[in-house]
């Protein structure tokens, strides 16, 4: 768990370039398009389909394309919470706190640093901080146009109508991205799989509402008992969830 809790820490000091990259004028997103690789491409890609699949009427609270707007509000709350994390960790492990930011649009990458490299000592306080470290993950995936493991799209599934256990009423948000690939062990060095460059991905969408059986037509891949969507389907499931809309 704590090496997870790191690794998403260093993966949001990776791309905090890219955030603060989006706060310049001008800036096209994709910050780094002109240097994309085969892989970044495809990632786009399937981004954008995303971004399809939860703009429907049917999805809870879609919003429009993500963010540039509230980026300098993003950034400076990121940092708040980068600077509080390192904080809390440097008391945690008897360790000096590193200087306060010097400005609300400072660098939060230090503070993300400090704590992903010191967090495998704080492991008793580290679970109180998982909250904190999943929103800086999803701001930052949301704000950059990626798509990461765990997310939960906005979308209502057209086949059990997102109806789970806790809500027999449905209307629940039950799809999740998954990378299939990413319980497999990174022969790479990297502290989490899901952030090795290296590795190859799989993924796909996975209605986790539990009692969901789309007919064999609608869904080729099963996942533990869930039926799970690769991505290369996504066009067809966006077109579907389009359908079902009407
Ligand atoms: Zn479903």
């Amino acid at each position: 768990m704590i090496t997870r809790l790191a690794a998403d820490l260093a993966w949001v000091a990776g791309h905090w370039d890219d955030l603060a990259g989006l706060a310049t004028p001008g800036t096209r997103r994709p910050y780094r398009a002109p240097m994309l690789t085969a892989d970044q491409r495809e990632e786009r890609d399937q981004a954008a389909w995303l971004e399809r699949l939860e703009r429907t009427p049917d999805a809870i609270g879609a919003s429009p394309a993500p963010v540039p707007a509230g980026v300098l509000d993003l950034l400076v709350d990121m940092l708040a919470d980068a600077a509080a994390l390192a904080d809390d960790v440097a008391l945690e492990i008897h360790c000096p706190t590193l200087p306060p930011p010097s400005s609300g649009f400072a660098s939060a990458w230090p503070y993300l640093d400090f704590s992903a490299r010191h967090l495998a000592d704080a492991e008793q306080a580290a679970d109180t901080w998982r909250g904190t470290i999943r929103g800086m993950v999803e701001r930052t995936a949301r704000a950059l146009g990626l798509i990461y493991d765990g997310q939960r799209l906005t979308a209502v599934c057209p086949w059990c109508r997102g109806v789970t256990a806790d809500h027999p009423e449905g209307g629940q948000a039950t799809w999740v991205v998954r990378n299939l690939l990413s319980r497999q062990t990174c022969g790479h060095g990297a502290a989490d799989r899901r952030w090795c460059p290296e590795c190859p991905t799989l993924i796909a969408v996975v209605c986790d509402g539990g009692s969901c059986e789309p007919p064999s037509k609608d869904v080729g891949t099963w996942i533990r008992g869930r039926p799970a969507w690769p991505w290369t389907e996504w066009e067809w499931l966006a077109d579907r969830l389009d359908r079902a809309a009407v």
